[in-house]
């Protein structure tokens, strides 16, 4: 059974511990350092990027999260998580896990748009994926080795390069455990 960490120092860590569960996978809360060598693959949650990357800092574990991902172990960031998982933010400076070789902008769907749903056309997913997007980033650039998985308004939302997986959206606020298993079948070797 692989053993998947969620990072839990802030954001919605629940709801993910809950659906990998339900998939079947051993799931625990990553809090401290040394708990990153115990884990096949790990979730980054949404909730507050700044937050997470600052408390990820102070508690030791940015260095260790960095070179797990940079030796190959399945990550998957959704939201807040996908920010941290890239190489570069538009605006301001703040610490970043880094290793996805994109340029995200924070909050940018705008005001009007802080919220919404989609049903999105996901590569590999044969029907539509009901997504939603809270005060979601977007990929303004991708780098040549990434994967574009799905688009809103043109705009990248899901990506994958390599060991890491990327959404701006939010799959654990719905039932729908596809994207969960993409990161199983990541850690698997499917
Ligand atoms: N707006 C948040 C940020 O920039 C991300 C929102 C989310 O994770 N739902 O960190």
């Amino acid at each position: 059974m692989s053993r998947v960490g969620v990072l839990a120092l802030q954001g919605d860590v629940r709801e993910h511990l809950r659906i990998l569960e339900s998939l079947g996978a051993d799931a625990v809360e990553v809090k401290h350092p040394e708990q990153v060598e115990d884990i096949d693959g790990l979730i980054i949650p949404g909730g507050e990027s700044t937050t997470i990357g600052k408390m990820a800092v102070r508690f030791g574990l940015l260095e260790p999260l960095r070179s797990a991902v940079r030796g190959g172990m399945p990550v998957y960031g959704t939201c807040a998580g996908m920010i941290l998982l890239a190489d570069a933010v538009t605006e301001g400076d703040q610490p970043l896990v880094g290793s996805l070789d994109v340029v995200v902008r924070r909050n940018a769907f705008g005001r009007q748009n802080e919220s919404f749903e989609a049903d999105l056309d996901v590569e590999g997913l044969d029907e539509f994926f009901r997504a939603v997007f809270i005060r979601a980033p977007w990929i303004e650039k991708v780098g040549s080795e990434v994967d574009v998985l799905a688009t809103v308004e043109d705009h990248p939302v899901m990506v994958r390069q390599r060991n890491i997986l990327a959404t701006s959206f939010h799959p654990e606020l719905t039932r729908d455990g596809r994207i969960h298993q993409m990161l199983l079948d990541m850690i698997g070797g499917k």
